[in-house]
């Protein structure tokens, strides 16, 4: 591994990339680059594991039930086992919706069908009737990050539940989250972070994905990023926490 490369592991590309969250894969790039690492892109699409051992933070995206039952046993059977010595040597994951749920112990379609996980995070889904589409504003636990808030889109009918080993990423203060009965929001366990938040999430919290980045490099011996101007970024966080705000007086 050289010191200079920053390396983002993009599970199934193809097939688990809706609502943007390819915009979630060049703000880790970039913002790495910025920084002056060299980025690279490593593609595990089915049936590839190559190079990831050199991954320095994962993204597995959302994809709707039809993505999640011809991903689930490749999973199973070609990425797990990298995966987790990738995550044991201190490599990050950021996981969401479809990808969230999948790195669970299984998720139970509205039908009845279970698609087993990976049970890298312990959580469990379920599929509900109401689907649970709109804004969310998330008051995350995350101490070291500025601003404290995160906001994205969620757009899902699985309801997770967190196990004893799995912390909420925060506490929803507008939208569902994880389930639309406990209020939390998203998970964390150890350098796993699982969330429903769309939307390019990244672009619109660079502060998430600093915290991402800085975690991946610390096995590296960085505990520090220099800070980059962020102004637009923020302003678009503003924007949407302004806009939640508004919906919320109205619901
Ligand atoms: N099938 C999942 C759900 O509806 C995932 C949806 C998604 O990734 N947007 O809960």
């Amino acid at each position: 591994m050289t010191s200079k490369t920053f390396t983002v592991g993009w599970l199934y590309p193809d097939l688990m990339n809706i609502y943007g969250d390819r915009g979630n894969i060049l703000t880790l790039l970039r913002r790495a680059e910025w920084r002056g690492y060299d980025p690279k892109l490593v593609e595990l699409g089915r049936g590839t594991t190559s190079q990831m051992d050199e991954v320095d933070v994962f993204f597995f995206g959302g994809g709707q039930d039809r993505e999640q039952a011809l991903v689930y046993q490749d999973l199973l059977e070609f990425k797990q086992p990298p995966l987790e010595r990738a995550v044991a040597n201190g490599a990050v994951v950021l996981a969401v919706c479809g990808g969230y749920q999948l790195l669970g112990h299984y998720y139970q379609t509205a039908e009845g069908e279970t698609f087993p996980g990976i049970g890298m995070i312990d959580v469990k889904t379920e599929a509900g009737k109401k689907r649970f589409i709109g804004d969310v504003v998330v008051d995350s636990e995350i101490e070291t990050i500025t601003p404290r808030t995160l906001v994205g889109f969620e757009n899902h009918s699985g309801r997770t539940y967190l196990g004893p080993k799995a912390k909420p990423l925060g506490k929803a203060r507008l939208g569902y989250g994880n389930n639309g009965s406990d209020g939390m929001e998203g998970c964390l366990q150890g350098t796993v972070l699982g969330t429903y938040l769309h939307g390019s999430l990244l672009p619109k919290n660079p502060h998430l994905a600093d915290y991402l980045i800085r975690s991946a490099l610390i096995r590296r011996g960085v505990d520090e990023l220099s800070p980059l101007d962020d102004s637009v970024e923020l302003a678009a966080h503003e924007r949407i926490l302004q806009r939640a705000q508004h919906q919320h007086q109205h619901h």
